[in-house]
């Protein structure tokens, strides 16, 4: 008896092990050909200051319907996309795209503010990585002050001078970088300080129950703290309340990022949105 129990749950993995090899595998071919036929979208969403409600900049978000049509949300696609070494090809779709979209915007009429992308590890860690950020900059004619690259801890953790001589380039050049996701990585203070960067993205996970959890309460007063010490530019990720807002603009932040103002939008509809929304002069 115990023994058909034990073959049951055998043939019950094997079947789960090939549905999800069998996705996969789908989806990468899938991602493939969608990167051939560049059937990616981006999105945009706003980054403001709550106190002037005027906009300072926006994080482009990458978007991919499936095969069946229904989007797919980045964080399903990206890690295959990395495992299946796409990851770099898209990348550099993603980055030209973003500065060709901002530079355009500034032909349009609407004011020079910077623009995020998201940086994967691997493309980080390409040799030339400097190289292509300059190329891209140089053949859409974007200023470097108008780009912003997202990076997470982990992308830094290792703590070899290779991290931080290429940070230097990029900030040399112009180009801000920001350390996205803050807090949920495991960079010590030390290296923090050694970090060239311009800001620090709290986690919206901290966000979340800021007004209700006294521990992430206590987090996100340290991060903000922390960044003025540091001198860094600190930005709330995933800012949905009013009372998150309130927390937020108390403890010294007013760069913020969510659904309360507004959520990531198709290009053509950012742009009417940065227009309807924020006087500039
Ligand atoms: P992220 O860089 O931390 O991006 C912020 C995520 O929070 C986005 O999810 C955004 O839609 C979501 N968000 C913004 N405001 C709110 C809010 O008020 N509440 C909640 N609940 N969520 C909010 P999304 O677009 O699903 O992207 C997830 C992650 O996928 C990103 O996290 C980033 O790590 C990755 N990703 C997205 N686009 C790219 C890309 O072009 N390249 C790379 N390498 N990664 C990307
Ligand atoms: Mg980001
Ligand atoms: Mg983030
Ligand atoms: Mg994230």
């Amino acid at each position: 008896h115990s023994k058909d129990v034990g073959r049951n749950t055998y043939q019950y993995f094997r079947v789960e092990l090939n549905e999800r090899v069998f996705e996969r595998m789908s989806l990468e071919n899938a991602l493939r050909r969608a990167l051939e036929d560049k059937d990616f979208e981006l999105h945009y969403q706003p980054q403001v200051d709550s106190r002037s409600r005027r906009l300072i900049g926006a994080e482009a978000l990458l978007r991919w319907r499936g095969p069946e049509g229904d989007p797919v949300p980045p964080s399903r696609f990206i890690p295959v996309a990395e495992d299946a070494g796409l990851i770099l090809a898209i990348g550099a779709w993603v980055l030209e795209q973003v500065c060709r979209q901002n530079r355009a915007w500034q032909d349009a009429g609407l004011p020079a503010v910077p623009v995020a992308v998201n940086i994967s590890a691997q493309q980080f860690r390409q040799p030339r990585f400097v190289d292509t950020v300059a190329a891209v900059l140089k053949t859409t004619g974007l200023a470097p002050e108008c780009l912003e690259l997202e990076l997470t801890e982990s992308v830094m953790l290792d703590p070899g001078e290779r991290n931080v001589a290429v940070l230097s380039e990029i900030r040399a050049m112009g180009v801000r970088v920001a350390i996205d996701d803050f807090g949920t990585g495991y960079s010590s203070l030390a290296y923090l300080k050694r970090l060239p960067i311009d800001a620090l993205k709290i986690d919206q996970s901290f966000v979340r129950d800021v007004v209700v959890d006294a521990d992430d309460a206590a987090i996100v007063d340290a991060i903000i703290g922390l960044a003025h010490t540091m001198r860094l530019r600190v930005i709330a990720e995933g800012v949905e309340t009013e009372a998150q807002l309130a927390f937020l603009q108390n403890s010294g932040c007013s760069e913020m990022q969510g659904f309360l103002f507004a959520r990531p939008m198709p290009a053509e509809e950012f742009a009417l949105w940065w227009r309807e929304h924020f006087q500039y002069s």
